[in-house]
Order: structure tokens, then sequence, then C-alpha cells
């Protein structure tokens, strides 16, 4: 896939302001950090999706989180749930380090692309069904760019839903963790529980299951282990 149209498409993403509520909201936040991250530069923007432009795997979660992607500007960076999820990514082969702390730590995907189903940061993590019809373009338009995406894992129910929405699923199938479905020119939607700390401090998601789910998407996307030379080096350190 032509990296130009993906960054043309990054352009649009982070410049869009249609969602005034999520618009106060990351702005908010950027203006009131957790103490941890005061007199940090907050992205406050939508973020865009990442990853590789010949993505086979597609990881999609719900929404950015007020404090992690909206801080760092990248999807599943600097936040518990990056940090359960990239480390399961390098153990399957897809990231060549185990951490995303920030944009510029040298994070990169072999064969995955990875992007929330609403790219801005909702109050108290919750979006409204406008605001998800309204950021459903641009999975809309990731998913015509990414024409070698093979497997969408949707990160909870919400991920879930949006993507059978994207495949124009009536009636929409039930999410369940392990759950798959077709969902149209071979591609299929793999479901998996939410990598959040309610989940895995609960232990109703475990790394061996999370492992489990990505080795399914990289069987699914053809091939468990990594065909580039610079993740197969990073993982033997
Ligand atoms: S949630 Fe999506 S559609 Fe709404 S303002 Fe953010 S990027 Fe735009």
């Amino acid at each position: 896939m032509s990296a130009r149209s993906l960054a043309i498409l990054e352009q649009h993403v982070t410049g869009c302001r249609r969602c005034p509520r999520l618009v106060a909201h990351r702005e908010h936040a950027a203006a009131h950090p957790r103490p941890a991250f005061a007199g940090q530069d907050y992205w406050a923007r939508p973020v865009p999706g990442f990853g590789d432009p010949d993505a086979r795997i597609y990881v999609l979660g719900m929404a950015t989180s007020a404090h992690g992607g909206n801080r760092t500007g990248r999807a599943f960076t600097g936040n518990a749930t990056a940090d359960w999820l990239i480390a399961a990514m390098h153990r399957a082969g897809l990231a060549n380090q185990a951490s995303s702390t920030h944009r510029g730590d040298g994070l990169r995907l072999d064969r995955a692309w990875m992007a929330s189903a609403v790219r801005c940061a909702p109050p108290r993590d919750r979006t409204t069904a406008g605001e998800r019809r309204e950021c459903a373009r641009y999975l809309d338009a990731e998913l015509e760019l990414l024409t070698g995406v093979r497997v969408i894992v949707c990160l909870g129910a919400l991920a879930w839903n949006a993507a059978a929405a994207w495949a124009g699923l009536r009636p929409r199938p039930p999410f369940g963790h392990g759950r798959e479905h077709p969902a149209g020119d071979g591609r299929i939607l793999l479901g998996c529980y939410h990598p959040s700390p309610q989940n895995t401090r609960t232990g109703r998601l475990t790394a061996a299951m999370l492992d489990d789910v990505l080795g399914r998407a990289a069987e699914v996307a053809g091939g468990g282990r990594s065909r580039s030379p610079l993740v197969a080096e990073a993982r033997e350190v």
C-alpha cells in the first residue's frame, strides 16, 4: 500500500474536529494531565492508525485513551493497555520491541496495523452512537487502503461492533473472545477481550489468551513468524 495515501489520510484524521464533545474532552485532558504526566506536551488531537502499510493483521481498539494515545499521539502507546498489547505483539513476531511508550521510541510493526474505532478520547471512555458513526469514515478509509489486511482483531465488543458495521454484517454477530466471523473479501473478524487493566488485572484476559488470539491472527494472515529480519533479530536479543 502506498505510504503516501496513508499519510494523506493521517492528515485528515489528525485535523478532524467533527465531534464537539470529544474535541472538548481531548483538550481538557491535555490541560489537566495526571500528576505523573505534569508538564508534558499532550498531543490532544485525533490519533491516527500506526503500523506496517503492508499489514495483514489490523488490531482495532475501541477509543483513544485520554492519557495514553491522547498524550503520546500514537495508538496503543503510553499506558497499561499498550504495555500488555505490544508485549504480546512482540511475542507473536508482529513488533520489533516489547514496549510502546512514546512516538520515536523505535517501535515498528511487522504485518500489523493498529488503530481505534473512535480516534479521540471520550469522557469516561464512553462514546455516543453518533460519534462512532462519525469516526467510522476513518476505519473505512484505512481498510480500503490497507488492501493486504486479512484479519481484524477486535479488542472488545465496541471494536467488534465497529468492524461488523464496516463489513455490513446484519444481523450483527455476537462478540466473544476468540470468536471468528467472515467479513467478506476473504477477511475475518476475530474477537479478543480488551487488554485494559480491568481485564488483565482480574484475570479475565491472561497473557496466554492474548497470545492465542494473536497466534490465530498470524495463522489466518499467513504465517505465524515474522518475515522481517529486523524483527527476527530484535527477538533474539
Ligand atoms: S472521534 Fe473521529 S470523527 Fe470525531 S472528532 Fe475525533 S477523529 Fe473526528
